[in-house]
């Protein structure tokens, strides 16, 4: 789960992470208002899931109240493209004002599951090269980037804090408040399951400070169940609304950009069905799984989450009938079809306990059914099928 700036930056605080004064405002007095508080300069930021938000228009500096209330009115309702939205961009429906810092050097810092390792699997990464073009130089200068892996058992110790310190190349003092930082971080990250924790950048100010200016905190959505107080910072605005749909029929769906729409039974399954998919030359639409059970009513509801996505051109349904029998999808299959006048072409593949039963329905349906044989049979047809 992901959540806003401005509440992320609230957990900073309650960990004693130097954040700047500010207050979020969903409309343009609101936005005067508050800056009428922070009395100076302020910075206005769009509060959206997405970073890249000062590159897209989305961070606005006002020298006055009037000015805070200006670029309110221009953010607000704004749909803001970035490099991590996608062409269509997302609503902005609350700014963040927050004092402006004047800035000596922007930092990066974070830490984030990396299942790569194994039992290491926390890491720390710092560069004193961060701000918003961290994305290029982790491409183009890596070695900017210092790492190091997180022990569970053994915690993060004050020598990493130094190694990440002296790689940023701060002072005495700056060294022992980065410290301060990075313990409270991990701290953060353990307590509160998160997935990711980001603060880019993290400034030097003028006065030699260090001050957190921007942060991204991700959840473990299988920790949420402990956390009460994260669970309400959802934003259902800020979610895909066919993952809300899919969420709510117990559908394990995850929206992607291609074409192909798959409906497949266990995870395994469809990630594997998404690679042969690729491999033939298309782009899946989404991974889906529908879980073991495959009930008619739930293959029906997978099949209206497909449906609901405009790019999809054609279907892929890979089943296999183990304790669910073949003959007992197809009737589920075209029950389901039937019920939501499925207009697409579909491919079925199926294997297990009485397939020829079950391909045979499928072929006396009179629905547009190509049954295959083989998995990357199947993935081929589904291409071909995109014309
Ligand atoms: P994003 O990462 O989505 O582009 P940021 O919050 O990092 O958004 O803002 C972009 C840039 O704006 C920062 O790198 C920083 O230079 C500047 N900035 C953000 N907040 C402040 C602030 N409170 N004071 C001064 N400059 C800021
Ligand atoms: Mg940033």
């Amino acid at each position: 789960m992901k959540i806003h700036e401005y509440q992320a930056k609230e957990l900073l605080e309650n960990y004693g992470i130097p954040v700047p004064r500010g207050a979020v405002a969903t409309t343009p007095d609101e936005a005067r208002g508050i800056a009428v508080r922070i009395a100076g300069r302020v910075v206005v930021k769009a509060q959206i899931h997405a970073g890249g938000r000062g590159k897209g228009g989305g961070v606005k500096p006002a020298a006055s109240p009037e000015e805070a209330f200006e670029a309110a009115r221009a953010i607000l309702g704004m749909q803001l493209v970035t490099h991590q939205t996608g062409p269509e961009g997302k609503k902005v429906r609350k700014v963040l004002l927050e004092e402006a810092s004047s800035i000596r050097k922007e930092l990066y810092l974070s830490l984030v599951v990396d299942r790569s390792r194994g039992r290491e699997c926390l890491v720390a990464m710092a560069s004193e090269a961060g701000g918003m073009d961290i994305e290029q130089v982790a491409a183009t200068h890596p070695g900017k980037i210092v790492r190091c892996a997180i022990h569970p058992a053994a915690g993060f110790s004050p020598f990493q804090a130094r190694k990440l310190a002296v790689g940023l190349g701060l002072d005495a003092e700056q060294r022992k408040a980065f410290g301060e930082i990075v313990r409270n971080l991990y701290r953060l990250f353990l307590e509160k399951d998160c997935s990711l924790l980001e603060i880019n950048p993290l400034a030097i100010t003028e006065g030699g400070k260090l001050l957190a200016l921007d942060t991204k905190i991700n959840f473990d959505d299988d920790g949420l169940p402990r956390h009460p107080e994260i669970r309400q910072l959802r934003d259902p605005d800020e979610e895909d609304p066919l993952e809300v749909m899919a969420k709510n029929a117990n559908v394990n769906y995850i929206k992607l950009d291609g074409n192909v729409g798959c409906m497949v039974n266990g995870a395994g399954l469809a990630m594997t069905t998404m690679d042969l998919i690729k491999m033939a030359g298309g782009e899946p639409a989404n991974f889906l799984d529908v879980g073991g059970g495959a009930s008619p009513e739930q293959i029906e509801k997978a099949f209206r989450i497909i449906t609901s996505d405009p790019n999809v051109r054609c279907i892929l349904i890979n089943i296999f009938g183990g304790i669910l029998r073949c003959d007992r999808v197809s009737a589920g299959l075209i029950q389901a079809a039937g019920n939501i006048e499925a207009k697409l072409p579909m491919v079925v593949r199926l294997q297990g306990t009485n397939v020829e039963e079950g391909r045979r329905m499928l072929q006396e349906s009179g629905l547009r059914f190509t049954v295959a044989d083989g998995l990357y049979e199947a993935a081929q047809k589904a291409v071909a099928l995109l014309g």
